[in-house]
């Protein structure tokens, strides 16, 4: 007989689901406690004054080494977290390590003296009372200065509870810690409300950087950004810079600052140093004037 044309793909399909669900409640409940198991560890990504090359700081990113299925990128287990709360807790071992981190190398000299940090702050994170505060006061704890220290908070994170998140960047605006908008241009936020807002930059998401070299619309939307960003007064970041084609056209539009595989890719933190102790090495040798 023929087979029925519809029972094999649904239940292809059903299984697919299933295992996939299985997996997302496996992932999730791996997750609960995370931050007690040692099972985190932050890369460092460094950003590139453009166009003298100057590090002048680094992204932090989170990685989860799970013990039996390796790492598993925060493009996973990040919104499952932010569903779940796990973030809450995620977010402050964050805040720790890499304030921790942070002043380990100021103290040892391993980055220079003006160096700045950013770490990701998730939006449940951002509105939850209390959380500039917070900040600042670990930041005294740990005897960092507030230019040391930045966070990078997306659009839609901004978008989630505007009130919130205005009040919690009112404070970190005042104490003069420098905020961004990370994945620019990705979000549905209006122009209006953000202008509102006391960010100091804007971070152009790679989906805008890809083609710049190729595309004369992509260049032209990347050249609007920075138009945009520096009329409003921020600084413009590009993300996942790959390419020197790349560079050269945010150098041409005036793009401030550069992070991406061209430069580095994210780095656990003694690759991270060695990285940064090779740059400074070889900024030296070049002659200036
Ligand atoms: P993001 O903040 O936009 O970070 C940039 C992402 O682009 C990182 O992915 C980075 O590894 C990747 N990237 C950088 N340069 C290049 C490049 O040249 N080419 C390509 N193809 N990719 C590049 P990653 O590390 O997988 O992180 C993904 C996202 O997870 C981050 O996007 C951020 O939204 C989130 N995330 C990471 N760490 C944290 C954290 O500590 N807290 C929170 N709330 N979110 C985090
Ligand atoms: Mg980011
Ligand atoms: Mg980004
Ligand atoms: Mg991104």
């Amino acid at each position: 007989a023929l087979p029925d044309p519809g029972e094999a793909p649904v239940r292809f399909h059903s299984d697919a689901l299933e295992a996939a669900q299985r997996d997302d409640l496996e992932l999730n409940q791996a997750l609960r406690g995370v931050t007690q198991r040692g099972e985190l560890f932050l890369a460092y990504q460094p950003k590139l004054r453009m166009p003298t090359g100057e590090v002048i700081g680094a992204e932090a990113l989170l990685r989860w080494e799970h013990p039996g299925r390796g790492l598993i990128s925060p493009g996973r287990f990040i919104p499952m977290a932010e569903a779940s709360g796990e973030i809450l807790a995620i977010g402050d071992w964050v805040l720790e390590h890499s304030m921790q981190a942070l002043t380990a190398w100021l103290a040892e000299g391993r980055v220079p003296a003006d160096f700045s940090l950013a770490v990701n702050v998730a939006a449940r994170q951002l509105c939850r009372e209390g959380f500039a505060q917070d900040l600042l006061a670990r930041l005294r704890r740990h005897g960092l200065p507030v230019e040391a220290f930045s966070i990078e908070v997306t659009e839609s994170g901004l978008m989630a509870d505007l009130s919130q998140a205005r009040k919690q960047l009112a404070v970190l605006d005042r104490e003069g810690i420098r905020v961004a908008i990370d994945d620019f241009g990705t979000g549905h936020s209006s122009l209006a409300y953000l202008k509102t807002l006391p960010v100091s930059t804007l971070k152009i998401d790679r989906a805008f950087v890809t083609g710049i070299a190729e595309h004369a619309d992509d260049r032209q939307l990347a050249a609007t950004v920075t138009a945009l960003a520096h009329g409003m007064g921020c600084d413009v970041v590009a993300e996942g810079v790959e390419t020197r084609g790349q560079a050269e056209c945010l150098i041409a539009m005036g793009c401030d600052i550069g992070q991406g595989y061209l430069y580095a890719r994210p780095l656990p933190a003694e690759a991270f140093l060695h990285w940064c102790a090779d740059a400074r090495a070889s900024a030296e040798t070049v002659p200036t004037g």
